[in-house]
């Protein structure tokens, strides 16, 4: 009997682990990460044990930056963040959440536009998986206005978009 005991503490302890590690996904195509992105991330870290970066393959879209290149990015960002993983997924991200044990998917709010979209996906979502809750945070007002889509615009005209994206984001704007 005295044997077996560590085994079944070893079981429990991995039991209320489990229970207790609140893992959240934050999806999006990252193309590339902003100032707005890093700002959602680091006001969520307190809230979470584990943030997983889910950069989404979307076959039907035309990216900038190569999914390699969007990766390494946040992964530099984040190098010294051991609470946030960096991973690539394709298909449903509710499938994704699944797969790693995530309860929770984290979503940023810019504006009314954004609201109107994401209750829509996120209410899709818990359509299908009613475990899975989205956690909505406000952008910091004064990133509200930062997206991915006018970073690209500055990339692609030779303007500076230094003031929009976290430092460490290095590549060189001419290639692109
Ligand atoms: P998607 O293709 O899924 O829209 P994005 O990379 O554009 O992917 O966005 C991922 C998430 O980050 C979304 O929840 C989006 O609302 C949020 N987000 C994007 N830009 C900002 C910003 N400037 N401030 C706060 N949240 C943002």
């Amino acid at each position: 009997m005295i044997f077996v005991l560590p085994f079944i503490f070893a079981i429990l302890n991995l039991f209320f682990h489990h229970m207790s590690n609140r893992i959240a996904v934050f999806p999006g195509s990252f193309d590339p990460i902003t100032l707005g992105h890093f700002d959602i991330v680091s006001r969520a870290l307190p809230l979470f044990d584990k943030i997983i970066i889910a950069i989404g393959q979307n076959a039907a879209k035309n990216y900038m930056f190569t999914l390699e290149e969007r990766m390494g990015f946040i992964k530099t960002i984040f190098a010294n963040t051991p609470k946030i993983e960096v991973h690539t997924y394709s298909g449903l991200t509710v499938n994704f959440c699944k797969e790693v044990g995530a309860q929770f998917l984290l979503r940023g709010l810019r504006n009314p536009a954004d609201f109107e979209f994401e209750k829509a996906i996120a209410q899709a979502n818990r359509q299908m998986e009613k475990d899975i809750e989205t956690v909505f945070l406000l952008t910091t007002a004064r990133y509200s206005y930062i997206s991915s889509s006018i970073v690209r615009d500055i990339i692609r005209h030779g303007g500076d978009y230094s003031g929009l994206v976290p430092e460490g984001m290095k590549f060189n704007p001419t290639s692109k």
